[in-house]
């Protein structure tokens, strides 16, 4: 990997903080190149990559075959707007029908965006079968929906309700497992539709049980609401099936997806079975740069790859990872689904995640955090040899943190 950069990381640092809005509190590194599941900072230091970005690099930084796929679209056409049609937009969309079942594709460009989408075809299938009266929307505490106002007062955490007011009203919160605070919202008469994710990925990575999502499925069948699974997190072979709701043996009726969909690229996509089929028509809804092309042919060439033989690749690559991972003394609870890892260390140690974020780096491990947890989401077809790798520089830094204590 050569260094093409030429700003060195404290110039990049200052021009940043200078000039961009203080939303995020940056690590101190700057990522100039990367391959594979590795990225280099401008001084040569090396970084194992154990969040994809957020789950958005599926396969890894600059894999052959994606920049290919996206190069041989970017040299034909990048964009022409929604009042054409391109083929990418349109194989993208049939491929992905055929992996979920589902009938039709509305794309757009990040999470947020997506789950904008859901709310809407909820939002309109009720209206358009009971009028304006029916339509809450309920979700889970401590879900993640998105940074627009109205996915923020879908999502179920208050520390995303203030500041930005008024919000959207026709949102309810309920409890993993409260079947019945839903049953009470539902009786209330004006519920349209029930939105979840399977694994919460930014609420910590808690993984909501299946017999919860099967009450959620029938009662959402019962009562003619849709069922909404948010997989923009969980979404594109992350946990090891194509999408996470495979695993419960649950139909939703409408599934956003974004982060690793694009691979790096970014795209949001919410996909209709076929109750929702029809909800949306000309003029409802819209993206400028929903379908870009050159997100599509990324998009593309990610979704291919995702047979049941690379499935079961992650699946294996998790298996192992996760066995290293509860091998580690200080390591208590390994969460989540398939590559998409919550860790948590015994909180009797007193251990920061912050910290271990920090120690990490240090050593070149790149980890996330999700509320107390540490949280890894490793590009899908993620090395032995860098599992090993980063889970032993973890190892480390579990144990050196701890004889910090
Ligand atoms: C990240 C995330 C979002 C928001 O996606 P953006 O692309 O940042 O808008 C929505 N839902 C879930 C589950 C997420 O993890």
């Amino acid at each position: 990997m050569a260094n093409k950069s030429t700003f060195s990381s404290e110039e990049i640092f200052s021009l940043d903080s200078k000039h961009i809005t203080k939303t995020y509190a940056r690590a101190p590194i700057a990522l100039v190149r990367g391959e594979g599941a590795v990225a280099c900072d401008p001084e040569g230091r090396r970084f194992i990559d154990f969040g994809s970005g957020i789950g958005v690099n599926s396969f890894g930084f600059c894999d052959a075959e994606y920049v290919r796929a996206v190069t041989e679209q970017l040299i034909s056409i990048q964009h022409c707007s929604n009042l054409y049609y391109t083929e990418p937009c349109a194989r993208l969309a049939e491929l992905l029908c055929e992996k979920s079942g589902m009938k039709r594709v509305f794309f757009g460009n990040s999470g947020a965006e997506a789950n904008e989408g859901v709310i809407k075809i909820i939002r309109k299938y009720a209206h358009d079968k009971y009028g304006d009266a029916r339509n809450r929307i309920i979700t889970l505490t401590n879900s993640f929906h998105g940074r627009t106002i109205t996915t923020l007062a879908a999502t179920g955490q208050d520390v995303f309700h203030h500041d930005f007011g008024p919000f959207p009203e026709g949102f309810s919160h309920v409890d993993i497992g409260d079947c019945d605070a839903v049953r009470a919202l539902v009786a209330g008469g004006d519920c349209a539709g029930i939105m979840v994710e399977t694994v919460q990925g930014e609420g910590g990575v808690n993984t909501v049980p299946a017999d919860f999502l099967k009450f959620l499925d029938e009662i959402t069948e019962e009562n003619d609401m849709l069922l909404a699974v948010d997989e923009v997190q969980t979404g594109c072979g992350r946990t090891g099936e194509f999408f996470s709701y495979m695993h419960f043996g649950i139909t939703p009726d409408v599934v956003s997806a974004a982060k690793g969909l694009g691979g790096g690229l970014p795209i949001g996509a919410v996909l209709v079975g076929e109750r929702a089929e029809n909800v949306l028509g000309p003029g409802n809804h819209g993206s400028t740069f929903g379908g870009n092309p050159v997100c599509c042919a990324g998009a593309i060439s990610v979704v291919t790859r995702l047979d049941e033989e690379f499935l079961a690749g992650v699946v294996a690559s998790a298996e192992r990872m996760r066995a290293k991972l509860a091998s580690i003394p200080e390591v208590t609870a390994l969460t989540g689904l398939g590559l998409m890892i919550g860790v948590e260390l015994d909180p009797a140690l007193g251990i920061k995640t912050a910290d271990v974020l920090a120690a990490c780096r240090d050593r070149g491990l790149l980890v996330l955090s999700a509320k107390t947890r540490v949280r890894m989401l490793p590009p899908l077809n993620i090395s032995d040899e860098a599992i090993d790798e980063g889970c032993k520089i973890f190892a480390e830094v579990c144990a050196s943190l701890k004889a910090k204590q």
